[in-house]
């Protein structure tokens, strides 16, 4: 939907824009007002280059996009009926739950089949643990390839799939040579274009799922869509959107709490979100509150840091994990939420 900046185009700007979409292979249908006239654009909207030869145009005062500008993500694309599946739950019909350790630590590996162990009695249906890390600091623990084979082992002996980040291509590889059930895209990666097309290539022909964060910096709602639209668009619709705390922080917490955009993004996409409560706070003590918040929100799942003894943790662990009996604490009150949000039809009585 085109407006101009006067209350009508003249029929020389009428010619020009009309010139434009048709190239794009579009036409333009003017609504004249009393007061102002607009012009609509009939035809597939979304062409970028398209829209921005309008913007550019010093008598057009903006460009309205009706349609949405990621057709697989939309809420009204086919997918929408799509289910994605993880240890056992479909998305969307019971609270999906992902915990473990922000990072394994290679030389301790008890403590992380520990940690599986328990969270898996604590609830969870899928077990994260972080193989490579991105650090802040160049001089931090960045990860080992040895915590990919404790990662394996930890799925064999409990059974949970799992859900470790990958930040390059190489890493890409060697998680699903592996076997890694779930992909994290971390908050520095949302934007990497790169790494987002390398992502969907990679897991187009497999039932891989991949966990989405939402970019540390992002803005507008459309680009974390986008985003998903990335990886989706090669061809496997398993993605999970995981609100986790933007910069700049809200004074006391690590990140700004984002768990209340989770309605926003329902409305506009068909995909479930997952919110990680431990990154948007970045305190231990702060995660039940967030966690419980987000599903009030309309949250489909959590992704939370839990350690079985956090203070000999590594990466994010001793200041932001939960212990297991917090988890299961959290998991039950969450459910009790969860029944609250989806009541269930009653059942006729014969
Ligand atoms: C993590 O999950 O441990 C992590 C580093 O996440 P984020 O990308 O949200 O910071
Ligand atoms: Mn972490």
């Amino acid at each position: 939907m085109i407006l101009p900046k006067a209350s009508r185009l003249t029929p020389e700007q009428l010619a020009e824009v009309t010139q434009i979409v048709g190239a794009f292979g579009c036409h333009i249908q003017p609504i004249i007002g009393a007061v102002r006239s607009i012009y609509a654009i009939v035809g597939d909207e979304r062409d970028e280059l398209m829209i921005n030869r309008l913007e550019g145009l010093d008598y057009i005062e903006r460009v309205d996009q009706i349609q949405s500008p990621h057709k697989l993500m939309d809420r009204r694309s086919d997918l929408a009926s799509h289910r994605i599946k993880v240890g056992g739950v479909r998305a969307g019909e019971e609270l999906l739950v992902i915990a473990g350790h922000c990072t394994i630590d290679p030389k301790n590996p008890n403590l992380f089949y520990e940690t599986a162990q328990a969270v898996k009695e604590a609830g969870a249906h899928s077990l994260r643990g972080g193989v490579w890390k991105p650090r802040t600091n160049p001089y931090s623990f960045q990860g080992d390839n040895k915590s990919l084979d404790i990662l394996m082992e930890a799925h064999r002996r409990t059974g949970l799939p799992v859900d470790a980040e990958v930040m390059d291509e190489h890493q890409l590889r060697l998680a699903l040579d592996a076997g890694v059930h779930m992909l994290q895209v971390g908050a520095r990666n949302g934007l990497n274009y790169s790494l987002l097309r390398a992502i969907g290539h990679a897991v187009a022909e497999h039932d891989t799922v991949v966990l989405l964060k939402r970019g540390l910096h992002m803005g507008p709602l459309n680009e974390f869509i986008s985003a998903a639209e990335y990886i989706v668009a090669f061809g496997n619709p398993n993605i999970l959107l995981c609100p986790r705390g933007t910069s700049p922080a809200l004074d006391g917490y690590r990140n700004h709490p984002d768990e209340s955009i989770t309605p926003l993004l329902k409305e506009k996409t068909w995909a479930p979100v997952v919110v990680d409560p431990s990154h948007s706070v970045g305190k231990a003590s702060y995660v039940p509150a967030c966690a419980l918040a987000a599903v009030a929100y309309g949250a489909d799942g959590l992704c939370i840091e839990t350690h079985i003894a956090p203070s000999k943790g590594i990466g994010d662990d001793p200041k932001q994990a939960v212990t297991p009996d917090v988890l299961a604490a959290l998991i039950r009150d969450a459910k009790q939420l969860w029944a609250l949000r989806h009541p269930q039809p009653a059942k006729a009585v014969a």
